[in-house]
């Protein structure tokens, strides 16, 4: 991979900024370097602007080495600094698979992007072909979503590996659902596809989303790039706290991904027998795409009467009559279930 050749020329000659934790990395006993409050309360020290801490932790439980992770506040940094790391504005192009995540096109457009939206297949599957014809001289970054959102299902993982080692640009794997797939993570692959990069949360599975904490596994050299352009504390202490102590209890993690793949294939199983339910869609994450008989919106404004928020798709190309339904506790999915049947 040539990484200068595919950085914005102005990153490649960033001359980063340097925190005040940043010069100085040790410990001391008087600290007069960064203009804090000096009466003691739990928050009046900057936050790690490398989250060292936490990192530690989330190495040892992806087995990936520290120089291949980077902590976002939230994916959605991640998204944004990708975009600002590789893509020119105005100039460069991302390809994205529909129907999809909003926020690659959402942040391609923040940054004044071009975007060349393919379709997924019939099935919502990758086609990687179809993808490598949309391919510019541009195009800098291809978003490929495993487990889809809003769709739900994984993509092909041959169809993936072709595009790695065809397309000469980066690669983005979005896992944010992966810990409700059957599926192994493309985190096992970064040693051998120098052009990966995998996102992951602590959002869903981990039931974190308040913390706002992304998970970013790439090549050392990208990681580096996106610590060089990171806001320097994007990460408070209390999140990265908080989410190195969740991390301790992967037990807790995985009863509740048990419990609700176990409410997901219930959840299927009924919607199935409605009578207002044309198709569930396969699903490999913690939500079902579901395509309704009668009209999507009615329901959907049906539900929210009853104080249940599902949400509509159906204006989403080739999501025409869905509605994206969350998995919830089995007292929620029942609530849900129960008003569907009374229809
Ligand atoms: C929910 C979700 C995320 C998570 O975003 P955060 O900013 O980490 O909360 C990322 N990608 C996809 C596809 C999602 O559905």
């Amino acid at each position: 991979m040539n990484l200068s050749r595919l950085l914005r020329p102005n990153i490649a000659a960033l001359k980063p900024y340097a925190s005040a934790r940043d010069e100085f990395e040790g410990t001391a006993s008087v600290y007069l370097d960064a203009n804090e409050n000096p009466f003691p309360s739990a928050h009046h020290r900057y936050p790690d602007p490398h989250q060292q801490s936490l990192k530690k932790r989330i190495s040892e439980i992806k087995h990936v080495p520290l120089t291949k992770i980077f902590v976002g506040n939230g994916s959605d940094e991640a998204i944004d600094l990708l975009f600002r790391a590789f893509c020119v504005p105005g100039q460069d192009d991302v390809i994205i698979l529909h129907p999809t995540y909003g926020m690659y096109s959402v942040s391609a457009a923040i940054h004044d992007v071009k975007i060349i939206s393919v379709p997924l297949t019939r099935d919502f599957d990758l086609d990687a072909n179809a993808v490598l014809k949309a391919v510019t001289p541009k195009t800098k970054i291809i978003f490929l979503c495993s487990p889809n959102n809003p769709t739900g299902n994984r993509l092909n993982r041959d169809a993936i590996q072709n595009l790695l080692t065809s397309f000469d640009g980066i690669v983005i794997v979005d896992e944010a659902y992966i810990d409700f797939s059957s599926d192994v993570s493309w985190v096992t692959q970064l040693d051998k596809f120098e052009n990966l990069v995998v996102l992951q949360t602590l959002s869903k599975a981990w039931g974190l989303a308040s913390l706002r904490i992304g998970l970013c596994f790439a090549h050392p050299e990208i990681i580096s790039i996106l610590g060089k352009i990171k806001p320097p504390y994007n990460i408070s202490g209390i999140a990265q706290q908080l989410a190195e102590e969740a991390l301790q209890q992967v037990d807790k993690k995985e009863n509740m991904v048990r419990d609700i793949l176990q409410e997901r294939e219930r959840l299927v199983h009924d919607l199935k027998t409605s009578s207002v339910v044309d198709h569930v869609y396969p699903s490999d994450a913690n939500f079902v795409l579901v395509r309704m008989k009668a009209n999507a919106r009615t329901i959907y404004e049906a539900l929210l009467t009853k104080g249940i928020v599902v949400r509509d798709r159906s204006s989403v190309k080739m999501c025409e009559g869905c509605l994206r339904i969350t998995v919830g506790t089995k007292k929620e999915n029942d609530q849900l279930l129960d008003y569907l049947r009374s229809l």
